[in-house]
C-alpha cells in the first residue's frame, strides 16, 4: 500500500430529486388495459384496477359495466356491438369465459371447465368466438392448466373445439375460415416473433410474416392492413399475404409503412370499416385515420397533417382506500427514525390512514374509541421501504386477486416496494389496485420498463435527447416516478436521459452494472442514486470525497453482491430457509426448496472479503453523509429484507443506522419522506411492530407481529386483516386441492423456472 494524495477538480452535476406524492384521496387511473371501441364508435369498454369499465365516447364518465367481485379482463365486441366476451378471474374458482348483453346485462358463460380463459375474439358473423386457454403462471397456479392452446366455441354455447397448442392473440380472419395468431411471446420475449394463420381444425398452417422487434399484430377486420408495436412505437403497413413470409419492421423500405404514435401505443385496435386505427398509452385514448397516414390512399389531405400526441383524456377516477376507525398501540418501544429518537413505553395514535400522535405513553391522549393494543416489550418502527425489489410483475397477462409477493413482502414488514424493473402494463396496473383497496399489498412504485441499452424486444434506442423524452414520456404515462437508465453503453447516453428526466421531472435510478468507471460518471451526472453495489472494495478517500458533494444514494443490494458470491448464500447456507414456517405459508414450495434444500456451501473467507468488505465500505460512505438504501431484489420476498438489513449490519453499521437504511433512506430516495419513513403525527400510517428489539439484536427484526400499511392492520403470521376491519385472507393457489405446492406440471415433468430480473 503506497498512500499517496492528489489535487482534482470534478464538475458535478445537481443530483436530480424531486418529491412524490405518496397517497392522494382520489387518484386518476393511469393503466388503461384491453380497451376496445363499439362498432359504431360510440363506446370504450377497458379494464383497469381489476375491473371493466365502459365509456361513452368522446366525454363521457367511465362507469363499471358489471358489479361482480372476480376480476375481469380482455373484453371483445360483438360485430354488432350488442354484447362483449371478456375473461374473469378468481384466486379460488378460476376463471370463466363471459358473454354480456350491454343492454340489460343478461350473462352467459360459455366455458365448461375452470381455467386461465385468455382474449376472447368474434367472428365476423357474430357467431363464434375465438380464444386462448392458458397453461398457468406462477401468479394464478397451473391447476387445470393442461390442453393449454386455441378454441373456438359458438355464442350459443356447446362444447368447445380446439384449434391449436401454440399461439396468443387469436382472430378469426375476414372470411372465418381460417385462425390467425402471434407466437414469440409478448415483451421480453425471444427476438423471433411469427405471425400465422390455420384452418379452424388446426391444418394447413402458413407463416405471414416473422419480426424481430416487432409485436401486438393487430390485423384489420378486412385483413388489408396490420397494425403492430416495434420498440414500442406504433406503425402501419397493409397486411402481407402472399405465399413467402416476410420480415416485417417499422423500417422497412419494400412496402409502405407508417408510424402513428409518437411515444408508444398499447391495445392496438381497429374501427369496423378497417379505416381507423385507435390505441391508448397511459389514461390517453387515440384515433387515426389511415387516410391522414398514407397519402396514397382516397380522401388523403394534400399534406399528411402530424401525429395527434394529445389523444382523449380516458378521466377514470378511482377513491382511494382508506380504513375506518382509530387504532391505538401503547406501552411499546417507539424507534421513530425522526433522527436518533427512540421512545422507551411509547404510544402512537392512527386514525384512517394517518398517524394523529406519537410520544411517551405519558404524553399521548388515546382516544376514547380506540382500539388498543397493549405492546408491552414489543417494538413499533416505520414500514420497511425496499427500493431495489423485483415483485413479480415482470410478467404479462391476467391479475391475481392476491398476490403471493405482496403478501410474503407484507408478512415481513415491508409496506413500500420500489421495482426498477418490471413490465409498466402490470407493475402500474396492480399499484393502482391497491390504492383502490382493490387488492391487499404494500405501496408499490416503479421505473417500469427499463431503458435498455442492450439487445432485446424492450430496447431503449437512445441517440438523442428527443429520444430520452419520448421514452420518458411513455414510462411516466404510466405513473412512473423514476426511469431505470440501464446500461446505456455512452456517457452522453446516460446524459441525456438524466437531462429529460430533468425537464419532466423524472427520478433516474441507474443500473450500476457492475462498472466502477460507470459508476462514478453516474455520481458526477447528478443521477439520484447508483444501484447495486460499486464492484470493488474497500473504498478508499478519493471516492468518498467525491461522492459525499452529491446528495446520490447507493442500494448496495448486497444479496446479489457485484464482485463477489451473492449475498443471499451466506443465509442460505448458514439458516434451514425451508423451515421459516411463515415463508412458507406466503410463497409456493418450489420456489424455496430447490433453492433452500440443495445449497451451496461457500468457504466463510468469500463472505469475509465478498459482501462483508463491500458492507464496510458502505458503512464509510454512510458515515459521510452517503446515503444508503435498503434493496432486497427480490431474491426472496419479504424475508430477503431481512437479510439485506442484517448484512448493512455485517459492514460495521450500528443497528440504528442500518435500519434507517431500511426506512428513512429510502423514503428520502424516492422524494416520499414527507409522508412515510418515519412515524411522525401527520405521516401515512406504516409501521411494524417487531416481537423483540432490532436494536440490540438486529436479527430480531424478522419478528413481525403486526404490518400495518395504509392504516390497514394485519398479524403477520397469516396475513389475515385484524384491527377495526377484521377479515378472513383467501387461499393462495398453492395452498388449493390439486395444486401440487406449486410445483407446474409441463408437459408430464416436474420443473420450474424462476423469472429473474434483467438485474443480474
Ligand atoms: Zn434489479
Amino acid at each position: 500500500m503506497i498512500p499517496f494524495s492528489a489535487a482534482a477538480n470534478h464538475r458535478m452535476q445537481e443530483t436530480l430529486k424531486f418529491d412524490t406524492q405518496v397517497f392522494l384521496r382520489k387518484f386518476d387511473v393511469k393503466v388503461i388495459r384491453h380497451a376496445v371501441t363499439s362498432p359504431d364508435g360510440k363506446l370504450l369498454v377497458f379494464s383497469a384496477a381489476g375491473y371493466l369499465w365502459k365509456k361513452e365516447l368522446p366525454n363521457g364518465k367511465p362507469v363499471r359495466v358489471t358489479n361482480d367481485r372476480d376480476f375481469e379482463f380482455e373484453p371483445a365486441f360483438s360485430p354488432d356491438g350488442q354484447s362483449i366476451a371478456y375473461v374473469t378471474w378468481n384466486d379460488e374458482t378460476q376463471g370463466t369465459l363471459q358473454l354480456l348483453k350491454l343492454s340489460g346485462g343478461q350473462k352467459q358463460k360459455l366455458n365448461t371447465s375452470p381455467g386461465i380463459y385468455r382474449t376472447p375474439s368474434f367472428s365476423a358473423d357474430g357467431k363464434n368466438i375465438v380464444y386462448r386457454k392458458e397453461a398457468g403462471n406462477g401468479h394464478q397456479g397451473y391447476i387445470n392448466g393442461k390442453n393449454a392452446g386455441i378454441y373456438t366455441v359458438a355464442v350459443s354455447g356447446g362444447e368447445a373445439k380446439k384449434v391449436c397448442d401454440e399461439g396468443e392473440y387469436p382472430r378469426f380472419s375476414a372470411g372465418g375460415d381460417r385462425i390467425f395468431y402471434q407466437t414469440g411471446g409478448n415483451l421480453f420475449g425471444p427476438l423471433s416473433k411469427s405471425f400465422k394463420s390455420v384452418k379452424l381444425d388446426g391444418s394447413d398452417l402458413k407463416v405471414l410474416f416473422t419480426s424481430k422487434y416487432g409485436n401486438q399484430f393487430s390485423p384489420s377486420p378486412d385483413n388489408q392492413w396490420i397494425a403492430f408495436t416495434e420498440l414500442y412505437k406504433v406503425y402501419v403497413t397493409p397486411m402481407p399475404m402472399g405465399g413467402q413470409a416476410t420480415e416485417l419492421s417499422g423500417g422497412t423500405k419494400s412496402v409502405p409503412v407508417t408510424q402513428v404514435a409518437r411515444d408508444a401505443g398499447i391495445n392496438l385496435h381497429w374501427s369496423a370499416d378497417s379505416k381507423e386505427l385507435h390505441w391508448t398509452l397511459g389514461d390517453r385514448y387515440f384515433t387515426e385515420k389511415l387516410q391522414n397516414r398514407f397519402s396514397f390512399l382516397e380522401g388523403a389531405p394534400d399534406s399528411l397533417p402530424a401525429l395527434d400526441t394529445v389523444g382523449l383524456e380516458i378521466g377514470l377516477k378511482l377513491t382511494s382506500d382508506v380504513p375506518r376507525g382509530t387504532i391505538a398501540f401503547k406501552n411499546a418501544r417507539i424507534i421513530t427514525m425522526k433522527g436518533d429518537e427512540v421512545i422507551e413505553s411509547g404510544t402512537i395514535v392512527i386514525t384512517g390512514n394517518v398517524i394523529k400522535s406519537v410520544g411517551k405513553n405519558s404524553q399521548v391522549k388515546i382516544p376514547a374509541d380506540a382500539r388498543i393494543y397493549d405492546l408491552k416489550g414489543k417494538t413499533i418502527m416505520p414500514g420497511i421501504i425496499d427500493v431495489h425489489a423485483h415483485v413479480g410483475d415482470f410478467r404479462y397477462g391476467l391479475s391475481p386477486q392476491k398476490s403471493w409477493y405482496y403478501y410474503a413482502n407484507l408478512a415481513y414488514g415491508v409496506t413500500t416496494s420500489h421495482d426498477p424493473s418490471s413490465n409498466s402494463e402490470m407493475i402500474f396496473s396492480h399499484s393502482e389496485m391497491i390504492k383502490a383497496g382493490n387488492m391487499v399489498g404494500q405501496r408499490l412504485f416503479s421505473t417500469g420498463t427499463i431503458l435498455y441499452g442492450a439487445e432485446g424486444d424492450f430496447k431503449a434506442v437512445v441517440n438523442s435527447l428527443e429520444d430520452t423524452k419520448s421514452a420518458l414520456r411513455r414510462t411516466a404515462a404510466y405513473g412512473a416516478i423514476s426511469v431505470k437508465s440501464y446500461n446505456q453503453p455512452r456517457r452522453n447516453q446516460r446524459q441525456q436521459v438524466i437531462e429529460a428526466a430533468r425537464q419532466l421531472g423524472i427520478l433516474v435510478v441507474p443500473e450500476g452494472g457492475s462498472f466502477f468507471y460507470h459508476n462514478l460518471s453516474m455520481v458526477a451526472d447528478g443521477h439520484t442514486g447508483v444501484e447495486h453495489n460499486i464492484p470493488i472494495a474497500p473504498i478508499y478517500n478519493d471516492v468518498i470525497q467525491f461522492w459525499k458533494n452529491t446528495k446520490t444514494h447507493n442500494t448496495p443490494t448486497l444479496i446479489v453482491n457485484y464482485g463477489s458470491v451473492n449475498g443471499e448464500n451466506y443465509w442460505y447456507q448458514h439458516t434451514n430457509v425451508w423451515e421459516k414456517e411463515r415463508l412458507m405459508r406466503f410463497t409456493p414450495r418450489a420456489v424455496i426448496d430447490g433453492r433452500s434444500r440443495h445449497r451451496t456451501m461457500i468457504p466463510e473467507e468469500e463472505y469475509v472479503n465478498g459482501h462483508i468488505l463491500t458492507s464496510k465500505s458502505l458503512k464509510k460512505m454512510q458515515d459521510n453523509g452517503i446515503n444508503i438504501n435498503l434493496g432486497a431484489h427480490g431474491q426472496l420476498q419479504g424475508l430477503g429484507a431481512h437479510w439485506e438489513l442484517w448484512m448493512l449490519a455485517q459492514g460495521g453499521m450500528s443497528n440504528h443506522q442500518a435500519l434507517k437504511c431500511a426506512t428513512i433512506n429510502g423514503a428520502v430516495y424516492l422524494g416520499m419522506d414527507k409522508e412515510i419513513g418515519s412515524l411522525e403525527p401527520g405521516k401515512l400510517a406504516d409501521m411494524i411492530v417487531i416481537d423483540g428489539n432490532p436494536l440490540k439484536d438486529i436479527r430480531t427484526s424478522e419478528k413481525v407481529m403486526y404490518t400495518m400499511v395504509n392504516g390497514r392492520m394485519y398479524e403477520a403470521e397469516h396475513m389475515n386483516e385484524v384491527g377495526n376491519n377484521p377479515s378472513k385472507r383467501g387461499k393462495f393457489y398453492f395452498e388449493q386441492e390439486g395444486s401440487g405446492n406449486g410445483w407446474p406440471m409441463i408437459s408430464g415433468v416436474q420443473s420450474y423456472f424462476v423469472p429473474g430480473c434483467i438485474c443480474r
